[in-house]
């Protein structure tokens, strides 16, 4: 493939980014790319291996060390470590306090950037996350931010059956320095605290559709 497309989408936290890109990527036959399932494997790494995820350079060391592989499964990116794929080990309450703080360490950021961009390997992809078209293909003319109002995005976790400080992520997560959350240049933002994931992938659809037309992509 010579140009695979790239999908873009950022956004807060529960703001509905997985759901949507899956539909997405499902609809236009592209492989789903959960970068914060990368930064979560990391995290829950540091935790087994008694790695304190406070200590940048010891997270930073871990993160040069550890022995990784990309693959492509049921055309969704998965990070395997050891051989292993941590799926439900990932979104435990222990791991989600972790990770915002192991995704500050610049090294960090800097492995999950080369390794997020080498998913290409597996043709177009619709990739969700925080820095996804402000840093990690920031060329890419499909990029979209999603959002919600926070007592929204609460309730969805809790009807997922997890409690979560959203706030205090999403505020680590946008201050930090090192490619913090931000609206990318370009992106176009939806809110979708009063719609249905199916009415939110549909506007998605709809803009990639007419960008596609635009830049000449032919789908
Ligand atoms: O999307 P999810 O909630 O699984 O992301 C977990 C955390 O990983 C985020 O709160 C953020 O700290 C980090 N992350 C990031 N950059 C990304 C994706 C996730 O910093 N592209």
């Amino acid at each position: 493939m010579k140009n695979p497309i790239v999908i873009a989408i950022d956004g807060t936290s529960a703001s509905g980014k997985s759901t949507n890109a899956k539909l997405v990527a499902a609809a236009l036959g592209f492989v789903y790319v959960d970068t914060g399932a990368m930064y979560r494997t990391l995290a829950w790494y540091c935790l087994k291996r008694n790695i304190d995820f406070h200590d940048a350079k010891a997270v930073a060391s871990a993160c040069r060390r550890w022995k990784t592989k990309l693959e492509c499964v049921d055309n969704r990116v998965r990070l395997v470590v050891d051989a292993y794929h941590p799926e439900k080990e990932i979104r435990t309450a222990d791991v989600s306090v972790a990770v915002s703080m192991v995704a500050t360490v610049p090294k960090v950021r800097d492995w999950m950037k080369q390794t997020q961009r080498d998913c290409i390997q597996f043709g177009n992809l619709v990739m969700e996350g925080r820095d996804i078209g402000t840093n990690v293909f920031p060329e890419t003319d499909y990029k979209y931010y999603l959002d919600a109002h926070l007592e929204e995005r609460t309730k969805r976790r809790a009807a997922e059956g997890v409690n979560e400080n959203l706030a205090a992520r999403d505020q680590r997560d946008s201050q930090r320095a090192a490619a913090p959350l931000m609206i990318a240049l370009g992106a176009k933002v939806i809110n979708n605290s009063n719609l249905t994931p199916e009415q939110t992938s549909a506007m998605l659809l709809d803009d990639i559709r007419k960008r596609m037309v635009e830049v000449g992509a032919g789908r």
